[in-house]
């Protein structure tokens, strides 16, 4: 993918906390080390979108835990315009999170309602949130508690080391725009509505691949979408980056990561996230309609 290089990136939509020191929160190693990560990543993120997580007392938007402090000095300076983006990879992280937050601003117009922006926070090793404190073995996570999404970067070479994906910039995208997807469920109310429990047409499953879908949405308009300059950040969005952020969605699929990281077997009982093939599918179909309406995973007789 590529961005227009004079179009200005907006540092303020992430938060960085990589310079703190990794937070309050315990070692990875406090959580059971790499073996347990899938598992806890898996029901933390199950946990998070039920609102299962404890939660520990709010804390507002701009707070932070203990220990942790936001930083944006660098970035603001690093991450001027689209030409940044071309070259740094934190840049870029920017531009597609200024990009997926101007495409729900705009939808949500569209539809006479209002999008409120959440902060991406990046952060290194652990961090305390209103869902509780984390550390980087649950990956990528959305709070609706404090309505920010969190990552710890290196989720992405994780994704290639350990999942075997072909990583590249789009389908980091991806994982973003996924999490923005249930920033937006959080919006419409649509997390409120789902029942707690597991298997293939759960609600945890629907939510998430609703994620997957809106995440595909937003990847048909990347390229259309004004940010508040007025010009769109991404410039192009190849068949190759395509097949990358499918490639992600097929290696975190349930069934992938039960037969390749986990027990080795699939038990469909246990899905949370849907299967490889159907991440694949609302992904597509996210993209290929670019209509939100639809992602209706709630509806759907078949999810694939
Ligand atoms: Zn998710």
């Amino acid at each position: 993918m590529e961005f227009n290089d004079d179009v200005a990136l907006d540092t303020s939509q992430v938060q960085d906390m990589r310079g703190s020191g990794g937070g309050g929160v315990g070692s990875r190693v406090a959580l059971g080390g790499g073996g347990l990560g899938i598992v806890g990543m898996i029901l933390y993120f199950l946990l998070s979108q039920l609102g299962g997580v404890p939660q520990g007392s709010p804390i507002s938007t701009r707070d932070v835990g203990e220990g942790q402090t936001v930083s944006n000095s660098d970035l603001s300076k690093e991450c001027r315009t689209g030409k940044d983006a071309n070259t740094n990879s934190d840049c870029a992280l920017v531009a597609i999170i200024n990009s997926i937050q101007g495409y729900w601003t705009d939808a949500f117009a569209r539809s006479g309602s209002t999008y409120q922006a959440a902060p991406t926070n990046f952060f290194t090793g652990g961090v305390n949130t209103a869902c509780g404190s984390a550390t980087s073995d649950v990956g990528p996570f959305y709070c609706p508690g404090d309505q920010e999404i969190y990552i710890d970067l290196a989720f992405f070479k994780e994704l290639q080391s350990r999942f075997g994906a072909q990583g590249g910039t789009f389908a980091e995208a991806y994982v973003i725009a996924h999490e923005y997807g249930h920033h937006v469920q959080t919006l419409l109310g649509t997390s409120d509505k789902v029942k707690r429990g597991t298997g293939p047409t759960s609600d945890a499953v629907r939510l998430e691949l609703q994620a997957d879908c809106y995440a595909g949405v937003w990847a048909n308009h990347a390229t259309s979408v004004p940010t508040s300059s007025g010009k769109p950040l991404i410039k192009s969005i190849s068949q190759d980056d395509v097949n990358r952020a499918l490639d992600v969605a097929a290696r975190i699929g349930d069934d992938f990561i039960q037969e390749n990281l986990g027990s080795g077997q699939v038990d469909e009982s246990q899905f949370s996230h849907g299967s490889s093939k159907q991440r694949e599918r609302w992904f597509t179909t996210g993209l290929n309609t670019g209509d939100p309406a639809q992602c209706d995973t709630f509806s759907a007789r078949d999810l694939g």
